[in-house]
């Protein structure tokens, strides 16, 4: 068993919140400090596009259950340095946090194109301001057609404002395929979405949201781009990352799922060394636009046509080689994931 005393995870998103639950799972029961800079407890990033900004109503879609790993919760505070070799963790409050592991969690931010008034949406009080805005009916530009751009562009239309989205490409083309982009856009324009290209005069909007990619957050570890960790998520001794901010071998995979399998890995890892499992990637994700709802499993995109494997119409389950799809039609996920693996042989 492990001769860790003290774990610092730095990062209050999903990967931190899942690796202090897994090294109390894993029986560690030392001490444990969570630092996140912002000031609001671990919620669901992924509802803040969806749920959060079209349900006039709903102020709870984000939520998660209270957390019970019992660490002492740092919020509001943020790391600033890092000297591996006295392990300790700098915080901007002048602290210096001594760690014998440390859990690197601290995701990423949005890239900025420096547009006058350009809005992006990464945290809650992003969602916040922005859903306050929207209930205005604002006239909106997305700029971006990636699966956040689009949700963001598919809440507004629903919050009654009209929206224009540019993309370089067809909207989604790059992480879905041919295929899947065409089925979303064509309910996109079905409901009054306006999709301009990238190189079009830029039309006059009230409000101006960017989702073109993403910057690690990893200034405060002197690094330039994302955390490079092994197959258990290791980074140096006593220090390893999981989440939006680490590249594994297989890459970087910035989704919900992947951010908590990784860090289950990298949490048990900081405890069991070489003893522990290894990262194995099985992408998934989710998306929510324009009346639909997507599951996608694999490897994506996807290129060619798919075989429909049930369903029909809008409500239906594609699979490539390698990658399955679930449009409007219910199935749990580790099925889905199943006919991936079925599809892939
Ligand atoms: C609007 C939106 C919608 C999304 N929808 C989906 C979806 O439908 N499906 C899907 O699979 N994925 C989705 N994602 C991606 C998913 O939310 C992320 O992959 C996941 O949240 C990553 O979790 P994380 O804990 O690694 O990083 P984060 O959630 O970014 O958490 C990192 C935390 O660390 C904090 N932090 C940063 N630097 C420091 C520092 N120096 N000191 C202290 N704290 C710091 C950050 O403020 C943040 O609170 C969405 C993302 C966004 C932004």
């Amino acid at each position: 068993m492990s001769t860790l005393r003290r774990v610092v995870v730095v990062g209050n998103g999903i990967a931190g919140l899942t690796a202090a639950d897994t090294l109390r799972a894993e029986g560690y029961d030392g001490e444990l400090v969570l630092v996140g800079d912002e000031p609001h407890p671990a919620y669901s990033r992924p509802a803040l596009s969806k749920a959060l900004l079209r349900d006039a109503d709903d102020l709870t879609s984000h939520v998660l259950p209270p957390a019970g790993h019992g660490a002492s919760e740092l919020l509001g505070v943020r790391a600033v340095g890092l000297d591996a070799d006295r392990r300790l963790v700098e915080l901007d409050d002048g602290e210096r946090l001594p760690y014998d592991g440390l859990v690197i969690a601290s995701g990423c931010r949005p890239r900025r194109l420096g547009i006058a008034g350009e809005r992006t949406l990464r945290s809650l009080d992003d969602a916040l301001a922005l859903r306050a805005l929207v209930a205005t009916r604002p006239s909106v530009l997305v700029v971006g057609g990636g699966p956040l751009g689009m949700e963001v562009a598919s809440s507004c239309l629903a919050a009654g404002c009209a929206v224009t989205l540019t993309n370089l490409g067809p909207p989604l083309v790059d992480q879905l395929g041919p295929h899947l982009s065409t089925f979303v856009v064509d309910a996109a324009l079905a409901r009054g979405l306006r999709i301009l290209p990238a190189d079009a005069p830029r039309p006059p909007a009230d409000v101006v949201i960017t989702a073109v990619g993403d910057v690690s957050n990893t200034e405060w570890l002197g690094l330039d781009g994302a955390v490079p960790v092994d197959a258990r998520g290791r980074w140096r001794p006593g220090i390893v990352a999981a989440g939006d901010v680490a590249a594994f071998p297989s890459g970087r995979t910035p989704l919900w799922t992947s951010a908590i399998e990784q860090s289950r890995v990298a949490a048990a890892a900081l405890l069991h060394g070489d003893a522990a499992p290894a990262y194995v990637p099985r992408p998934y994700f989710w998306t929510e636009q324009f009346g639909l709802s997507i599951k996608a499993a694999g490897s994506l995109p996807a290129h060619g046509e798919p075989t429909v494997v049930d369903g029909e119409g809008d409500a239906v389950l594609l699979q490539w080689p390698g990658a399955a799809v679930a449009v409007n039609y219910r199935i749990p996920v580790p099925r889905l994931r199943r006919l991936t693996e079925v599809a892939a042989v």
